[in-house]
């Protein structure tokens, strides 16, 4: 291999531009693609990753490299290219995606492994030696002693805890010289004190021997093997198909990527891969949000340096660097936390099928409700299909009864909470000792504080929202923003008009939980949400518990929906389902039949069948009928002609570009310049829309314009979108942010 003179770089800094650096004879031989290194940037330093190994370069005033960081290059040639992908796809530059590709951790290069004290064996001890110090220190001698009968290094910890001795005595033998101590670095491993019971292979049914065969068959020939969506109802064992899946891929000395939503990565499914792999305990590394530094740090390298052959990740784990990669599998693909909400915006199932096809390995797509294009992609031949139209234990689906509010509101002249049949079917599951979960997709006691006599409504005075009232201990009852975190003393008049009439209205989480604890005072209930679970413990405990038995009614919000099993519960409570249907948003129809379904595959997976009651104003909804149906086929269609007719995706991409500024005046010119210069650039190809405002018009005291732009050739729109936004100066406070493929519209 030549030796590089120059290399090409994108240092961590907002630049927006590739720099030359020449490389010291000193480091030619270490320098490749990926490596990290340390580079003189203006008057100071700046990290940054080699992206091209140069034999000439024309920069002026080119200066060199000042340091390596890390002996092996951090990223592989395919995950640059993965990169480059990135960047323009999603219409962001290229430094920024590469804040996601790396952990923090591993960019900075500040952590560094942890170092710990080890007590070296020794064979030959003078018997003398022990018995002089025995007089002297008895301490230490016994210390000693213990040290004598050891047979191989040993943690100091481990050794002192298990002698009951301390580490001043320790050193003070090592000050003798009768001991010797070394310091190695040791790895943390966030599951290391626990232990894992091997499980085996389960004996696959003919549905999931077929799907097991397809996967089989791409692992065998990836090259020209299509992603294969997995469409199986909740139970159906798709996750045992994935655990087989990996264990051919090993077979084949190929590695695995696993990745599962941030939500459903539950203790429950860390050890279903670690039990199920419990022979190589180091082969298997999991990545995710509650990692400390430290443990990331370490977990990255165990799969850097190849010692990890599987990884079990949330989103990011998409960029796991991985060698031999056979195959990802993306659990609960119609996830959203798959799609990331600030730059790069990138959709880590889409990333996953891009990088499958980039290094030629396997890709399954799995979920009991796959999104509208994926299933589409599926339909239409972009993708295999491979269905489980039958869950393991032969269990019925659960019966899905619909309450209309409307009705009950007739009854009640008051906004129902719990419908009659709702809370009969309650008492019903507490005689016979069953369990009981109520959905609710709201936090908070009430969802606003209304002046009954001007009208007047509490709201933020950063964000077009209500304030939210809470009433539990944490939010001391008080009104709180749930986007930007404003919080404000509850009035005790209106201060608009002065009047002693607020009234508060709408109801969360909070409200359902001291509604039931009301109606069933024998009754244990449990509110898990946000608020409720800030602690990591909180929510294990009441997961625990729930699962012992000892909470009767668990009411919370989408924390409860997926992915969890537990089979005394058979009945779902869903209060309120038309919330995510009246969102602005053309998914919002797909989200209720998900979120319906998903929930309602919490009932009755044990031996009793399970039964679901879904409170509505709008009993008719076709997303509502379809999912009491459980016809997926049947929403499938009905969805997919209402995209066509709208052109929306899967059908035309779309990219949504936010202009915001603090100045209303400002981010609205901005924004109707921007759309006069893409009408011109992007032409009658593809659809620019008006600058309209967002429908959450000002947000963390933003005002917020957005341009929705749809055609099909997605790449070539990012690109112009790009450099129409490149040649158009903003005002310095008006930002405009580019989101491809887009899931927030809001
Ligand atoms: P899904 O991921 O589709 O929800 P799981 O893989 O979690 O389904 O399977 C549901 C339950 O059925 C689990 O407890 C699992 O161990 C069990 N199971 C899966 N496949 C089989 C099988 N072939 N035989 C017996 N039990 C199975
Ligand atoms: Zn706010």
């Amino acid at each position: 291999m030549m030796k590089p003179s120059y290399v090409r770089v994108i240092i961590d800094r907002g630049i927006h531009r590739e720099l030359d650096y020449s490389v010291p004879e000193t480091l030619a031989d270490r320098i490749s693609i990926g490596s990290r290194v340390r580079v003189p940037f203006r008057d100071k330093s700046a990290l940054a990753t080699v992206l091209a190994i140069l034999e000439q370069s024309d920069a002026k005033g080119i200066r060199p490299i000042e340091a390596l960081v890390g002996e092996t290059p951090t990223l592989s040639p395919s995950l640059l290219e993965l990169a480059h992908w990135m960047s323009t796809y999603y219409c962001c530059p290229l430094e920024t995606v590469m804040r996601s590709l790396l952990p923090q951790v591993i960019r900075r290069a500040e952590v560094g492994w942890k170092k710990q004290l080890f007590v070296q064996p020794r064979t030959s001890f003078d018997k003398d030696a022990i018995d002089q110090l025995r007089k002297r220190a008895p301490r230490q001698a016994e210390l000693l002693e213990a040290i004598a009968k050891l047979e191989k290094l040993v943690p100091a910890a481990q050794l002192l805890r298990n002698v009951s001795s301390d580490t001043q005595t320790l050193r003070a033998l090592a000050k003798r010289g009768l001991i010797e101590l070394r310091e190695e670095a040791v790895e943390r491993d966030p599951h290391g004190d626990e232990q894992f019971i091997a499980t085996t292979n389960l004996e696959l049914n003919a549905e999931q021997a077929a799907a097991l065969n397809k996967i089989s068959n791409a692992l065998a020939a990836p090259e020209n093997a299509k992603p294969i969506l997995l469409h199986g109802v909740t139970g159906s064992g798709k996750t045992e198909i994935y655990l087989q899946a990996i264990r051919l891929a090993l077979e084949r000395k190929r590695s695995a990527i696993a990745l599962v939503p941030e939500i459903s990565l539950t203790p429950q499914t860390v050890e279903r891969f670690k039990s199920r792999f419990a022979e190589m305990p180091e082969a298997v590394a999991v990545l995710h949000s509650h990692l400390s530094a430290g443990e990331r740090h370490d977990e990255w390298h165990k799969i850097h340096s190849g010692r990890a052959r599987i990884v079990i990740g949330a989103r990011s784990a998409v960029f796991a660097p991985l060698k031999d990669l056979g195959l990802i599998i993306v659990d609960e693909e119609h996830e959203t936390t798959y799609k990331q909400e600030e730059a790069p915006r990138y959709h880590a199932r889409d990333v996953a099928v891009v990088r499958a096809k980039m290094e030629k390995c396997a890709v399954v797509l799995g979920s009991a409700t796959p999104s509208l294009e994926s299933y589409h992609n599926a339909t239409s031949g972009k993708y295999q299909l491979v269905t489980l139209t039958q869950r393991v234990d032969d269990q019925q689906m659960p019966a899905m009864r619909i309450v209309d509010l409307r009705r009950e509101r007739r009854k009640e002249k008051i906004v129902p909470i719990l419908s009659e049949k709702l809370s009969q079917a309650i008492a019903d599951r507490l005689e016979k000792r069953e369990q009981t979960i109520l959905f609710l997709n709201r936090r908070g006691f009430s969802t606003s504080l209304l002046c009954s006599n001007c009208g007047a409504a509490r709201n933020c005075p950063n964000c077009s929202v209500a304030l939210t009232f809470h009433r539990n201990p944490a939010a001391a009852g008080r009104l709180s923003c749930h986007l930007c975190g404003h919080t404000a003393a509850v009035p005790k008049k209106c201060p608009e008009c002065g009047k002693d009439a607020l009234i508060y209205v709408g109801f969360g989480t909070e409200k359902v939980e001291s509604i039931v604890s009301q109606l069933f005072p024998r009754a244990n209930v449990r509110r898990m949400d946000a608020d409720s679970m800030t602690r990591k413990e909180a929510y294990r405990e009441t997961l625990r518990s729930f699962r012992a038995g000892k909470i009767d009614i668990l009411v919370g919000t989408q924390m409860i929906a997926k992915g969890l099993h537990f089979p005394n519960v058979t009945l779902v409570g869903i209060i309120n389902a038309d919330l995510a249907l009246h969102l602005p948003d053309f998914r919002a129809g797909e989200r209720t039949f998900q979120l319906l379904t998903q929930v309602a595959g919490r009932a009755g997976r044990g031996d009793r069948p399970g039964e679901v009651f879904v409170q509505t104003y709008t009993p008719f909804s076709p997303s509502i009928q379809f999912a009491r149906h459980h016809d997926f086929a049947g929403y499938f269609q009905q969805e997919l002609e209402f995209r066509e007719r709208c052109d929306f995706p899967p059908f035309k991409h779309a990219i949504l570009i936010t202009v915001r500024s603090a100045h209303e005046g400002r981010a609205k010119l901005s924004a109707e310049t921007l759309v006069r210069r893409l009408k011109e650039s992007l032409g009658s190809e593809y659809n620019t829309s008006d600058a309209t405002p967002a429908p959450l018009e000002k947000l963390q005291g933003q005002f917020r314009f957005h341009i929705l732009l749809r055609g099909e050739a997605i790449m070539r729109l990012s690109r112009l979108v790009g450099e129409t936004l490149e040649k158009l100066p903003l005002p310095e406070d008006v930002v405009a942010t580019v989101d491809v493929d887009p899931y927030q519209l809001l």
